[in-house]
C-alpha cells in the first residue's frame, strides 16, 4: 500500500488534505494525525472492519481497546446510555483536551473496539487538525497512538512513517505533538472516578472538579501485590525502547555518582550507553550520548522522552540510564511511562 503523507500547519489549515483524509476514513481507511497528546492512527470507530484493520497495522493485541475520539460534547450520547452529571461536569472542565473517559457503551459501539468490554473510552482532541478532521469526517474516529505495538508512541509525523508507512493509506503531518504523553484516562463506571493511566490532567485536576477521584491501585509504583491495571492495555510493555533501560532515583549527587560508575563500566565493555538527565545535572555526567530531559517539572521531558527513545533504538543503543522525576503532576505520568519502558527496572541509591 502506498501512503500518502501531506503537511499542513495546524494554525492555517489546508482544507483540501482534511477534505482528502475525511473521506479515506469515510470509507474504511485508516489516517494517521497529530493530536495534542501523541500522534493517532484514525479509523472509523463503528466499522468493524476498519478496526479490524487498526489493530492489523499495529500489530495490537486485539484485547487492549481503542479510544473513541468525538468532536462535540453532545456525541456522548450517541455512543453512551449513562452521560453521568460527572461526566458533563469533566467535559465542561477539560474538553477539548487530553482527557479520556470511560463509560457504559451502547450496543452501535462495536465489540471489537472495546475488546469485549461492555464500556467505551471516549475523548475530545483539541488539536485543531483533529478536531477538524473529526468534524469534517461525520463520524466517530477510533485513533490509538499511530506506532507499532510495544514500540514509544509517536510524537512526530516522520515517527508514525518510520512505523507505518506502507501499512496505512495516509498520514497527515501537523508537526510536533505538544504534550508527548498519552491522554490521562479516567474511569466513570464505578462509583468513585478512577484514573487508569495518569497524563497531563492530574488527580488533583479531576478532584477539584468532581470532589472525590482515586489512582487505579495497581499503577502505584513498588506496589506489592499482583494487582491487575484496569485498562486492558497498561498491562503491556509499552513505550519500549530497544536497549535495556534502567531508573536510578535517589539524591542528585548519589544518583549521577551511581549512573557514571555504571555507563564506565558498560562503555568499558564496548557497549553502546545513553543517559537522560535533567537540565541543571546534566553537567554531572560523562557519557558519549546524554540526553537533557529538562526542569523537574516534567514538563520537557514529557515532551520529548519519545523521540529519545526513538533516536536510542536508531543509534543502536544497548544500554540507557535515567534520572527520575518526582511523582507529583505531570511527574507522575512521566514516571508511569518511564517505569514501563524499563519494565519496572530501578536502582535505588
Ligand atoms: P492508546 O490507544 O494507545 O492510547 O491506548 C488506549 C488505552 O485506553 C489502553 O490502555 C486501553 O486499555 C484503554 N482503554 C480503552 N478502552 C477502555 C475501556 N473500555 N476500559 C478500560 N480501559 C480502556
Ligand atoms: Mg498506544
Amino acid at each position: 500500500m502506498n501512503t500518502i503523507i501531506e503537511k499542513t500547519d495546524k494554525d492555517n489549515i489546508d482544507k483540501e488534505v482534511i477534505l482528502k483524509a475525511a473521506d479515506i476514513l469515510r470509507n474504511g481507511g485508516l489516517v494517521a494525525f497529530p493530536t495534542e497528546t501523541v500522534y493517532g492512527l484514525g479509523g472509523n470507530a463503528l466499522d468493524a472492519k476498519a478496526s479490524e484493520k487498526i489493530y492489523a497495522a499495529k500489530g495490537r493485541p486485539s484485547d487492549n481497546p481503542l479510544i473513541v475520539h468525538i468532536s462535540r460534547v453532545e456525541d456522548l450520547y450517541e455512543l453512551s446510555p449513562d452521560v453521568s452529571p460527572k461526566a458533563l461536569k469533566l467535559a465542561k472542565a477539560f474538553w477539548p483536551g487530553p482527557l479520556t473517559m470511560i463509560l457504559p457503551k451502547l450496543p452501535c459501539v462495536p465489540d471489537s473496539i472495546t475488546g469485549g468490554l461492555p464500556s467505551v473510552a471516549i475523548r475530545m482532541p483539541s488539536h485543531p487538525i483533529a478536531l477538524e478532521l473529526i468534524r469534517e469526517s461525520g463520524i466517530y474516529v477510533a485513533a490509538p497512538s499511530a506506532n507499532l505495538s510495544g514500540r514509544p508512541s509517536p510524537t512526530t509525523a516522520e515517527h508514525v512513517a518510520n512505523d507505518l508507512a506502507g501499512r496505512i493509506d495516509m498520514i497527515i503531518d501537523g508537526g510536533p505533538a505538544n504534550v508527548g504523553l498519552e491522554s490521562t484516562i479516567v474511569d466513570l463506571t464505578e462509583d468513585t472516578p478512577t484514573i487508569l493511566r495518569p497524563g497531563f490532567i492530574t488527580l488533583e485536576d479531576i478532584k477539584k472538579v468532581l470532589g472525590s477521584a482515586e489512582m487505579d491501585k495497581a499503577l502505584m509504583s513498588g506496589i506489592k501485590e499482583n494487582a491487575v491495571p484496569k485498562a486492558p492495555g497498561m498491562k503491556y510493555r509499552h513505550y519500549a525502547p530497544k536497549g535495556d533501560l534502567t531508573i536510578v532515583l535517589g539524591d542528585d549527587e548519589n544518583v549521577s555518582r551511581k549512573i557514571n560508575e555504571l555507563v564506565a563500566q558498560k562503555e568499558g565493555s564496548g557497549y553502546k550507553v545513553a543517559v537522560m538527565a535533567k537540565a541543571e545535572n546534566v553537567c554531572r555526567y560523562s557519557c558519549k550520548v546524554i540526553k537533557n530531559l529538562g526542569d523537574s517539572d516534567a514538563e520537557y521531558a514529557a515532551h520529548t522522552l519519545y523521540s529519545y527513545l526513538r533516536e536510542f533504538d536508531d543509534m543502536g543503543i544497548e544500554y540507557i540510564y535515567s534520572e527520575g522525576f518526582d511523582e507529583d503532576k505531570l511527574g507522575q505520568a512521566l514516571m508511569n511511562r518511564l517505569m514501563k519502558a524499563a519494565a519496572q527496572q530501578v536502582i535505588k541509591v
